[in-house]
């Protein structure tokens, strides 16, 4: 199945997708996780998104959508993807229409104050990208991967002004995306307010997966 992950930041299509990845049997790509691991190695790539990404700003459409048709010409994507994170904007979208027929795309919907408290809260694993929350999902040792004993961080965007710069974004240029899709007839909306368990048991229902 080839799927889009759509939502404001700190809507969980993260820690969603972890979960669906495994459903599914398909890769989860993510570009803000490809970037950062870009940032990490100080990759040619990293040095030039560092800056925007900390800001909160969005990447150039043109260097993203690069990087999004590489990875999906992978053999592992052949047969479906999860895509969370892409597209964020018009352009995007339709540029991945050239390369890629979506099947559905997943809205995760959340008011702005839950997604303040998700984000400012976050951890996430510097080995292997895992996520965590300080209040609503606990490593089972502080500052520690469950999965991997890496140490946990937060995030340079998941600081106040980042957030709100995020949401505006969000806003102003990837929320069009939800009426574009709609109007396709490809959009499924999931309130993703619940704990992660419901929001899994809503996500299967709404894409009819056992
Ligand atoms: P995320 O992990 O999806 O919240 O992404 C973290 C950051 O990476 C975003 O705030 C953007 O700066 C950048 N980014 C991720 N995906 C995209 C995209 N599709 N277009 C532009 N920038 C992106």
């Amino acid at each position: 199945m080839k799927l889009i992950f759509l939502g404001p930041p700190g809507a969980g299509k993260g820690t969603l997708a972890a979960k669906a990845t495994e459903i599914l049997n398909v890769p989860h790509i993510s570009t803000g996780a490809i970037f950062r691991a870009a940032i990490a190695a100080k990759s040619p790539l990293g040095l030039k998104v560092k800056a925007i990404i900390d800001s909160g700003k969005l990447v150039d459409d043109g260097t993203t959508i690069e990087l999004v048709k590489e990875r999906l010409a992978q053999s592992d994507a052949a047969k479906g993807y999860i895509l969370d994170g892409f597209p964020r904007t018009i352009p995007q979208a339709e540029a991945l229409a050239d390369f890629s027929t979506v099947e559905k795309v997943v809205n995760f919907d959340i008011p702005d104050s839950s997604v303040v408290e998700r984000l400012s809260g976050r951890r996430v694993c510097r080995g292997c990208g895992a996520n965590y929350h300080v209040s609503f999902q606990k490593p089972k040792k502080d500052g520690v991967c469950d999965a991997c004993g890496g140490e946990l961080y937060t995030r340079d965007d998941d600081k106040k002004e980042a957030i709100e710069k995020r949401l505006e974004v969000y806003r102003a240029q990837t929320a069009p995306l939800i009426d574009h899709y709609r109007a396709k007839g490809i959009l499924v909306d999931v309130d993703a307010r619940p704990q992660v368990d419901t929001v899994v048991a809503n996500f299967r229902k709404a894409l009819s997966v056992q």
